[in-house]
């Protein structure tokens, strides 16, 4: 390990049995030799607390620590992730093992900081909708609304008959006979991420109080696992820590015949990840605790990356702002549910197929040095991803094709090919730094959202947005006012009917910057009536045929953008890529279809990152003359990028 240049390792996240093989008996000495071995080669030790998963004397115990689901089937125990986040006693337990884990390697050499748990997002159902669970939604709604009254008015429990004499008969959004209220559904599923995020803080604070010279994170994947609030999760974290397994997108696609994922696509998904992840801490450079090493998988297999793709994917997260790599794993098991997981070793110890390359890797991030991997990432636009719309859309999709992460990463991977770098808001923050807000689905509009927005567009900004805009309240109740509701005056448009598409076809029109061949518009149209100096950017061609289905309304010295047809990807990109362009969003170097590219940035250096995730070797013309860092050359007018090759440019 230290031969190759590993520097520091996670370990210990899933030991709680050798840990604590019965109640209250602690043994780490096991633990303690591994750390001293570690740290004699001169390897830092982060180490996991062992709460994923709980010993089977433990559940056998305490059966009442088991995880409910979505279903109401109880989890049985026995993998891993099984537990609920409320339940006392799983807590009592949980920071029983990390107290004594915490006293026992305070002040052991070579320990540099802790991940609490793992992958808190993760599992069979995500949120626990058991009796304790029940107990604390009660607890959590009392101190949310303070009455029942309030409670009532909100939710609108008149309908239905729900109107609660009594908070102990508010019950959890297991099977009825019906779907739920919107707004009991959309609290539960904020109290589910309220209660991980809890039951996270509880180690935080002893880690804090006993280890005080450590840092401390957690890790989970970026983005496309949706059921915790990780800006909640991660606040009082030192830094965000995110797992990273690009081939594993492919073993997902291929149960859906109509979904192909070309590596292209694949690492759209994966910059994606890598954004959300770096915005939760607003930019704080991120670790990667896990990045794929080999095939990956627990009961099948990823595909075995190409040569170079392991490079490739190590160069995109620290291209979009990581500040390291932890590569998941040293040595492949030869037992447990991750068998499938390939190290850097093979069962047999062997070198794996990737070993050479991750070498090569870790030598060259080194060379980079800590300048570069702690360089800041700074853009000028950004897209809005909000848990409230997300949470509000799954529990009523209005249309059932319609999801909020599909609608996401289309837009992202439209805007993504400006190449301009792409932070991800929640709208509450302040928008000054942005050219450019896109907000795609946003059902929910808070009223702190809807005056940052207001702000921003009257100082300059261009805010884009789409169908579904505005329609509901934080409480998931229909605004009272003509949509797009709270947005209404930026906008510049009133929207006069609203359709989901099955079926039936609509057609659109462009005009103005937008001018070009006629598109379909599929699963929703906002018919939008613009006011008066509201431009019409495209009309629609069937149903309501004239009327507006994308407008732009100055104001200020901004717009707002309103396209109101839910369009094919391919004419969402060229919508997409021709706004941006036109509000001040343009790539600086002409990079070829399946090239990547990012800056990183301090006061006085750039390091821009190209990277090739296509098999075929490519030239990317240059405007500047660069040195190539890794190969210490100066390169002008074109650089070639050979088969998922990568090139780290310094401005010269
Ligand atoms: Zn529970």
């Amino acid at each position: 390990m230290a031969e190759v240049g590993i520097t520091n390792v996670r370990i210990a996240e899933f030991a709680w049995s050798l840990m604590e093989p019965r109640e209250g008996t602690f043994d780490f000495q096991w633990l303690k030799r591994a750390v001293d071995v570690l740290h004699r080669h001169g390897i830092a030790v982060i180490l996991g607390t062992p709460s994923a998963a709980p010993p089977p004397w433990l559940s056998a115990k305490y059966p009442e620590i088991l995880l409910v689901n979505e279903n109401g089937v109880t989890l049985t125990p026995g993998t891993r992730r099984f537990t609920c986040p409320t339940n006392p006693t799983y807590r009592r337990l949980a920071n029983a093992v990390a107290t004594e884990m915490a006293k026992a390697f305070s002040s052991v050499p070579g320990i540099v900081g802790w991940q609490i748990d793992n992958e808190l997002t993760l599992g069979s159902a995500s949120r626990c909708y058991c009796r304790f669970c029940r107990e604390g939604f009660q607890q959590w709604l009392k101190a949310k609304y303070g009455s029942l009254e309030a409670l009532n008015r909100e939710w609108g429990t008149a309908f239905w008959s729900n109107v609660y004499t009594d908070f102990s008969q508010v019950p959890v959004p297991l099977p009825s006979g019906a779907p739920p209220n919107p707004g009991f559904a959309l609290d539960y599923d904020r109290y589910q991420s309220a209660a991980n995020v809890s039951f996270m803080k509880e180690q935080l604070k002893l880690l804090r109080q006993l280890c005080p010279s450590h840092f401390v994170t957690t890790n989970n994947v970026g983005g496309f696992i949706d059921t915790v609030d990780m800006r909640d999760l991660y606040r009082d974290l030192d830094f965000v820590a995110s797992d990273n397994y690009p081939g594993v997108f492919e073993v997902f696609a291929s149960g859906d015949p109509n979904f192909s994922i070309t590596p292209e696509a694949s690492g759209a998904m994966v910059s994606f990840a890598h954004d959300f992840m770096r915005s939760v801490k607003d930019g704080k450079p991120f670790l990667i605790m896990e990045e794929q090493s080999g095939k990956a998988g627990q009961p099948t297999f990823s595909a075995q990356p190409e040569p170079g793709q392991l490079r490739l994917w190590s160069y995109q997260a620290i291209a979009h702002g990581a500040m390291g790599i932890n590569y998941f794993r040293w040595d492949s098991a030869r037992s447990g549910a991750e068998e499938y997981w390939h190290g850097m070793l093979n069962h047999d110890r062997t070198k794996s197929p990737g070993f050479d390359e991750i070498q090569q890797t870790i030598r060259e991030l080194k060379s980079l040095g800590e300048k570069a991997l702690n360089a800041s990432y700074t853009s000028e636009l950004a897209l809005l991803y909000d848990y409230n719309s997300d949470w509000a859309l799954a529990i009523q999709p209005g249309q059932p094709k319609l999801k909020y992460v599909s609608e996401i990463m289309t837009w992202y991977g439209c805007m993504a090919a400006s190449h301009a770098g792409i932070d991800v808001v929640d709208g509450k923050q302040d928008l000054s730094a942005y050219k450019v807000l896109c907000a795609p689905l946003m059902y929910i509009v808070a009223p702190e959202q809807a005056r940052r927005i207001r702000a921003f567009v009257e100082a300059g900004g261009v805010f884009i947005t789409g169908i579904r805009v505005g329609v509901k309240d934080e409480a998931s109740r229909i605004v009272e006012t003509a949509l797009p509701g709270l947005l209404s005056e930026v906008m510049g448009v009133e929207v006069i009917d609203y359709q989901p598409l099955y079926s039936a076809k609509q057609g659109v029109q462009f005009a103005g910057v937008l001018a070009g061949p006629n598109a379909e518009c599929s699963l929703w149209a906002d018919i939008l009536n613009p006011g008066n100096g509201t431009e019409v950017l495209a009309t629609y061609t069937v149903d309501h045929a004239g009327k507006a289905a994308i407008t732009s309304h100055s104001l200020g010295k901004g717009k707002a953008i309103y396209i109101g047809s839910h369009l094919e990807p391919a004419t969402l990109g060229r919508v997409l890529v021709t706004l941006l362009a036109a509000n001040g969003i343009r790539q600086s170097v002409s990079v070829p279809s399946g090239v990547e590219m990012t800056v990183r940035h301090d006061r006085s250096q750039r390091w821009t990152y190209l990277l090739n995730h296509t098999s075929k070797a490519v030239d990317v013309p240059l405007k500047n003359t660069y040195r190539d860092l890794l190969s210490s050359k100066s390169v002008s007018s074109s650089v070639r990028l050979e088969p998922y090759g990568v090139k780290v440019l310094a401005d010269s």
